[in-house]
């Protein structure tokens, strides 16, 4: 997509199996209006579909951009309709320890199912403003973070599903790959 086609106000949540989904996503190279319209209007959809994070290509925009909800401990998380933007997010992760928990996923509505992930990661990243940050967490927004990387590398919650929710779940990814072509 040109960067001259974007109407950030007209961004909606694409779903599975949308093939922007699969793409590797590019980096952003301009950190202008654009990108800060984008962000505003990433964090709307994903307050309005009472998501935890929600990454671009998920509003059909294949660049390394995601946006979270603040965490519990932040100052922002009281501030209404505040969220967090990440650009150009690389992550190490810190820990050799794994926990499973259940996830969801705003491209993949009714389907939740468990992933094991490392309970610890540090996230570099730009702020929409360009800004270097650079941050460690061992809670669940580890986890949002690392959920949300993957979606920027074309990786989905059912890419990773271990082989039991793999059966249990084959009905319901059917149904959305059936809903897409009605
Ligand atoms: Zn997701």
């Amino acid at each position: 997509m040109d960067f001259m086609d974007i109407d950030p106000a007209n961004l909606e949540i694409v779903v599975y199996p949308d093939p922007i989904l699969k793409q590797t996503a590019k980096p952003v190279q301009a950190f202008d209006k654009t990108l800060q319209a984008v962000a505003v209007r990433m964090i709307e959809l994903m307050y309005d579909a009472d998501g935890i994070g929600l990454a671009a290509p998920q509003v059909g925009l294949p660049w390394r951009l995601f946006v979270t909800r603040p965490p519990e401990d932040d100052p922002n998380a009281q501030t209404q309709g505040a969220g967090c933007v990440y650009v150009n997010p690389t992550m190490q992760i810190t820990t050799r320890d794994m926990d499973v928990h259940e996830e969801g996923c705003l491209s993949l509505p009714g389907i939740r199912v468990d992933i094991r992930r490392p309970i610890e990661v540090t996230l570099q990243a730009m702020e929409v403003d360009g800004q270097p940050v650079s941050l460690s967490r061992d809670d669940f927004m580890a986890r949002v973070w690392q959920h949300e990387i993957d979606h920027l590398n074309g990786v989905l919650i059912i890419d990773k599903m271990n082989p039991m929710d793999r059966i249990a779940r084959r009905k319901d990814i059917k149904e959305l790959e059936r809903d897409a072509q009605r």
